[in-house]
């Protein structure tokens, strides 16, 4: 048995660009919910070592950069499907969204990255929005500024360093990371160990069966509906089935 990893970034009202339809979310939430149990990131990580035997199948969801729309349009369909999830956020554009609170609108993701420099609060989750969300998320890191330069140049150290902090000060205590667009390579994964990262997550297909090596946790990137996800979770719940899809091109 493998745990699947799903990987999303916006709910929208309709489907675009890296971002799933309110309807299709739902109904894969309700799909996962009858046929499956969502794990917290805490559960997942205990299966990755083999220190917790699962008796029934299972899932991480989770969810990258900390959008705004996940407030407003995912957060209450995993309430009401009593779903965990985990959140990957980057620390410096919460910052920036919560200097002033704004309206939020919902915007197509290109439109969302053009307008994060000047309006992160328009489209970018606040620190009390992400508050308010921890009966549900989980969060974690997704580095300080994404490693763009929309507020200034840093190194891969500070990044690392800076988004620890940060989540510490709102007291999240997090050893976990997901690398921005999925590039990372040995070095990154040695700094990122050294400053007490200690489960790296991918945007690699693949299977993850519990053997202890928590430095790339394969997910697969969401798409359609239910009927496709109960597709690739039965393929990627499968370690045989899921390791030979995974070497597919998409
Ligand atoms: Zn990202």
């Amino acid at each position: 048995m493998s745990v699947p990893v799903l990987m999303y970034h916006h709910i929208f009202p309709k489907e675009s660009f890296i971002a799933s339809s309110v309807e299709n979310f739902e109904k894969q939430m309700k799909f996962i919910s009858e046929n499956y149990q969502s794990l917290t990131s805490e559960e997942f990580v205990k299966y990755k070592k083999g220190e917790l035997k699962l008796n029934k199948k299972a899932v991480l969801i989770t969810f990258d950069d900390g959008w705004r729309d996940n407030y407003i349009y995912a957060y209450p369909i995993l309430k009401k499907y009593n779903l965990k999830a985990t959140l990957f956020v980057i620390t410096g554009w919460i910052d920036k969204a919560s200097e002033k609170s704004y309206e939020f609108v919902t915007r197509k993701h290109n439109e969302c990255k053009k307008i994060v420099q000047e309006r992160a609060n328009e489209v970018v989750l606040n620190w009390d929005e992400i508050e308010k969300m921890r009966n549900v998320f989980d969060i974690h890191s997704h580095t300080h500024f994404h490693r763009d330069d929309y507020f200034g140049k840093i190194s891969l150290k500070e990044e690392l360093v800076l988004s620890k902090e940060r989540l510490k000060e709102h007291n999240i205590f997090s050893n976990q990371l997901c690398w921005p667009r999925g590039i990372y390579s040995d070095d990154d994964i040695k700094l990122a160990k050294s400053i007490g990262y200690e489960v790296l997550y991918t945007t690699k297909r693949g299977v993850n069966i519990p053997n202890k090596n928590l430095d790339e946790i394969k997910r697969i990137s969401v798409k359609k509906d239910d009927k496709w996800i109960k597709k690739q979770l039965f393929i990627f719940s499968n370690n045989i089935l899921g390791s030979l899809y995974a070497k597919v091109k998409k």
